[in-house]
C-alpha cells in the first residue's frame, strides 16, 4: 500500500509539516469504495496568515535566482516525474481522484511537459523599449512578477491542473500558496515537495489543504496576496472574482463550460461518433472542455444517433486499473445527484433517453445522451460534469452556429467538417475560448492559451500567456541630459 494512504498528512509551510493551528481535520475518501484514504489537516485563518508570510519571504529568494537556475529547478522537477512520477503518484491519483489509469498516466506525461515549457518561460520574461519625445531620453519596459500568488486547484485533474497553475507562476518569479481541492489535497502535497526535492526554496511553495469558506477565502483575501490562480466552478468564480476586484489584484479564472461539437453534413457519421464519445466521456465527462452539447446536422442526424449510441453503450466503464477502461467513478455522491437531476429534469420536459441514464455501480454512472432537450433545460444550460450530454438538430450551418452559441459559457468548441470555409466560418463565428476543426473540443497543449469568456472565465494559461498573467509591466525611464 503507498505511503499516502491511511495516515496523517499535515499543512505544508515552509518545508515543513504540520498539524492546523486550531487542530481541524478531516477525511479524504476515495471515489472507489466512498471509504477514508487518509486524514487531512485543515486549515484556517491563522494557518493563511503564517503560510503567506512564509511566502513573503519566499519571494524575496526565488525571484533573485538568476533565471537559469530557476529554470534549472523547473528542469530536474520534470526530470523526476518522468523518471519517477509514475511509481510515486499513478495510485495515488487513481485512488484519490478516480481517475482511470490511461488518464493517470497522461496526467503524469502532461505535468512533465507543463513543468519544462514553464521551465522554458523563465529565460523568455522579455521586456521591450520604445522611443521617447525627447532625444537625451531613453524609455524600457520590464517584466516583474507579481509577488504572492494563491493557486486554488481542482480535483478533476488535482496534478496537471495544479502545475499548471502554479509552475507558470513559479517561472515569473512569483511565491505561491496552494490551497488544492478538498476532495484532492494529498497528491498537491506530493508535487510541492517535488517541487522543493528539485531545488525551490522551500519557503516559495506552501499548501494548505482545507475547505473553500475556512480556507480558500480568507486566502484569496489576504492583504498580502498579490495575484490569484483559480480553476474552478463558475460559482466559486464569480466569488473569487468580486474578492480580487475588491483588493484590485489580478485573477486568472479558468471555470466551467458547456462545450459544443459542431456535426456536420459532409461527415462520416460512424467517425465523427467515435470523436464525440472521446471528447465527451473522458474521465467521465468531468473535464472543462467535454462537448456536452452535440448539434449535428439534419441530414446526417439520425445515422449519427444510433452510432453515437452503438460508440457510447460499447464503452468500458469502472474498473479504473484496467488499461481498457474509459473511465471510472464521478468524485463524490453529490455530483452523482446533480447528474440525475439534470437528467430527470430534461426527461420530465419532454426529451428523449438515447442511453445510458443510471448508476453503473458506485459512483460510476453510465455514459449517457440526451436527444433534443428544451434549451431551458439544465442539460442544456448548466454545466453537468459528468457523462451526460444533449444530441440536437440543426437545420444548417448557421442554425448550428446560432445553437452553439446559445449558452453562457464559452470555453472549447470542436467543428467536424471535412469543408475548411464551413469550419473556419464556424471558428470564427463561434464565442469560445477555443475551436477546433476536424477534431473534438477537449484538446490540452502546454503552450496553447487556455482559457475562456462569459461563464468560463477571464484570462488565459498556458506558455507565455500565464507568464505575462503572472507578471506586470514596468516602464523605467532615463534622462541622459543636464536636467540635474
Ligand atoms: P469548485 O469551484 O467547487 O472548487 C475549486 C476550488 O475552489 C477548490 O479548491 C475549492 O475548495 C475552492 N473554493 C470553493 N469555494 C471557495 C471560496 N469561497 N473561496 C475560495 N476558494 C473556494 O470546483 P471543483 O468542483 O473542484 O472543480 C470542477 C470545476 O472546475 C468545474 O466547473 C470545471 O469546469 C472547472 N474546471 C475548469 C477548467 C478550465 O480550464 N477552465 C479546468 C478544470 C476544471
Amino acid at each position: 500500500m503507498s505511503e499516502y494512504f491511511h495516515c496523517d498528512h499535515g499543512l505544508y509551510i515552509g518545508g515543513e509539516q504540520r498539524p492546523a493551528i486550531d487542530g481541524g481535520w478531516f477525511d479524504v475518501l476515495s471515489p472507489l469504495d466512498e471509504m477514508p484514504l487518509a486524514r487531512v489537516a485543515s486549515a484556517g485563518e491563522k494557518d493563511v496568515a503564517q503560510a503567506v508570510a512564509v511566502a513573503c519571504k519566499g519571494l524575496d529568494l526565488w525571484s533573485g535566482l538568476a533565471p537559469k537556475d530557476r529554470e534549472a529547478v523547473l528542469l530536474k522537477a520534470a526530470q523526476i516525474m518522468e523518471a519517477e512520477g509514475e511509481a510515486r503518484y499513478l495510485e495515488l491519483l487513481i485512488r484519490e481522484s478516480g481517475s482511470c489509469i490511461t488518464k493517470a498516466r497522461f496526467e503524469i506525461s502532461y505535468t512533465v511537459d507543463l513543468l519544462r515549457t514553464a521551465a522554458g518561460e523563465v529565460r523568455r520574461l522579455y521586456g521591450d523599449t520604445f522611443p521617447n519625445d525627447r532625444p537625451d531620453r531613453m524609455s524600457m519596459v520590464f517584466r516583474e512578477p507579481l509577488g504572492v500568488v494563491a493557486v486554488v486547484s481542482p480535483y478533476n485533474a488535482p496534478l496537471a491542473l495544479l502545475c499548471k497553475m502554479a509552475a507558470f507562476p513559479l517561472a515569473a518569479g512569483n511565491s505561491v500558496v496552494i490551497k488544492p481541492s478538498e476532495e484532492t489535497p494529498i497528491i498537491a502535497l506530493a508535487f510541492a515537495k517535488l517541487l522543493v526535492e528539485a531545488g525551490l526554496p522551500a519557503e516559495a511553495v506552501s499548501v494548505l489543504p482545507g475547505f473553500g469558506v475556512q480556507c480558500g477565502a480568507p486566502l484569496v483575501n489576504h492583504s498580502d496576496i498579490d495575484g490569484i490562480a483559480l480553476t474552478g466552478s463558475t460559482q466559486t468564480g464569480k466569488m473569487i472574482g468580486a474578492a480580487a476586484m475588491q483588493r484590485m489584484v489580478p485573477a486568472q479564472l479558468e471555470l466551467g463550460g458547456k462545450s459544443a461539437l459542431l456535426v456536420l453534413r459532409d461527415v462520416d457519421p460512424e467517425r465523427a461518433a467515435a470523436i464525440a464519445v472521446a471528447g465527451m466521456f473522458n474521465h467521465g465527462g468531468q473535464i472543462c472542455m467535454a462537448n456536452s452539447r452535440i448539434i449535428v446536422e439534419a441530414p446526417i442526424y439520425e445515422a449519427f444517433c444510433a452510432a453515437i449510441k452503438r460508440e457510447a453503450e460499447a464503452l468500458e466503464i469502472g474498473n479504473v486499473f484496467d488499461n481498457s477502461c474509459a473511465y471510472g467513478p464521478l468524485i463524490n455522491r453529490r455530483a452523482v445527484e446533480k447528474i440525475q437531476a439534470h437528467l430527470d429534469d430534461a426527461i420530465t420536459r419532454g426529451a428523449t433517453l438515447l442511453c445510458g441514464g443510471k448508476v453503473h455501480e458506485g459512483l460510476v454512472y453510465e455514459p449517457t445522451l440526451v436527444v433534443n432537450p428544451p434549451r431551458d433545460a439544465s442539460i442544456w444550460r448548466e454545466e453537468s460534469f459528468g457523462p451526460l450530454a444533449s444530441i440536437v438538430p440543426a437545420e444548417d450551418l448557421d442554425e448550428a452556429i446560432t445553437l452553439a452559441n446559445d449558452s453562457d459559457y464559452g470555453l472549447s468548441a470542436g467543428v467536424l467538417t471535412l469543408n475548411m470555409q464551413w469550419g473556419f466560418t464556424a471558428a470564427r463565428r463561434i464565442k469560445a475560448g477555443a475551436v477546433h476543426i476536424g477534431m473534438h473540443s477537449f484538446q490540452s497543449n502546454a503552450l496553447a492559451p487556455v482559457g475562456g469568456s462569459g461563464y468560463s472565465g477571464v484570462g488565459r494559461s498556458g506558455g507565455k500567456f500565464s507568464t505575462e498573467e503572472f507578471t506586470e509591466l514596468k516602464w523605467i525611464s532615463v534622462e541622459l541630459g543636464a536636467a540635474l
